[in-house]
């Protein structure tokens, strides 16, 4: 008999457990959304006057003189720093609660390249390093793909490439790799000629906050996330980045994406006819 109490004891106490633990889950799962919807909502309410701030700097600087362009510039500079560090915490945000999806559509390739180029020309020019871009002309012009997201991937390994050199070149070579019916295996790869990253950092490198402990890196002012993100959506692709870098060569960032051949979407003009 104390045997079998001993049983319905353990059970009992089993049970709670068990309760225990579907409470905690629940709990856990309400803070995350609790979480999600405050960053959300408070990125929204930054984001919103921040444009204006950003769209007025650029009024005025339509008409200042070379003193007050040089101001406005770096004004200009500070607004769009904090409006990347406020859509990385957002997006970061989304990523860790698994709410971030891909939205697939038919994008033009070509343009979305282009408009890298013209992103971050400017600010490679003003560093004096050149930015080179390889495309494979094997590749098709639209592909079906998350173009936000894939510009954020990009643009987040292109602006740190250049941001890491200070001589030399940052390349981007995008290489068709395999075609397998209409998907096409491109390669994606930001080369660079920079300070490079030592071994023994080169893993963790791609955890969120996590910023290398050295001056010149603590200097530009980042929040240790774009990389965290350029990590997650590679992996929302089903994908992963590879990284091979030395210590004052330069660093190689490279991922391989499987992308679905397009067409361009027409738009037709819808005629009435009586
Ligand atoms: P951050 O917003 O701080 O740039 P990232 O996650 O994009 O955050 O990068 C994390 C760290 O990785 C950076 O602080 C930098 O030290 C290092 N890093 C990233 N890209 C490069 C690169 N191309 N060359 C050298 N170091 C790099």
């Amino acid at each position: 008999r104390i045997s079998k109490m001993k049983y319905q004891q353990q059970e009992e106490n089993l049970k709670r457990e068990k309760e225990a633990i579907v409470i905690k889950k629940k709990q856990a799962e309400e803070t995350a959304n609790m979480r999600q919807s405050f960053l959300s909502a408070m990125s929204h309410e930054i984001r919103t006057p921040l444009n204006a701030v950003t769209s007025i700097i650029s009024m005025l600087k339509e008409r200042a003189d070379a003193d007050e362009q040089k101001l406005l510039t770096s004004l200009q500079f500070s607004s769009k720093n904090l409006m990347r560090i406020i859509n990385d915490i957002l997006d970061f945000s989304k990523l860790d609660s698994d709410k971030m999806e891909l939205e697939m559509h038919s994008t033009n390739f070509e343009e979305l390249i282009n408009n890298i180029r013209e992103t971050y020309l400017g600010m490679a020019l003003e560093k004096g390093i050149e930015l080179n871009i390889q495309i494979d002309v094997a590749l098709s012009k639209f592909y079906m793909l998350d173009e936000t997201k894939l510009f954020q991937i990009l643009g987040n390994l292109v602006s740190n490439a250049i941001k890491y050199t200070n001589k030399g070149f940052v390349c981007i070579d995008i290489e068709l790799i395999s075609s397998i019916g209409n998907k096409d295996t491109i390669s994606f790869s930001i080369k660079d000629t920079g300070v490079g990253i030592a071994k023994q950092e080169q893993a963790r490198l791609f955890d969120s906050f996590y910023i290398p402990s050295t001056i010149s890196t603590r200097n530009n002012g980042g929040t240790g996330l774009g990389l965290a993100i350029v990590k997650k959506i590679v992996e929302l692709y089903g994908s992963s980045v590879l990284l091979t870098s030395e210590k004052g060569i330069g660093s190689t960032f490279q991922f391989e994406l499987v992308l679905q051949r397009s067409k361009a979407i027409v738009q037709i003009d819808q005629k009435q006819t009586n």
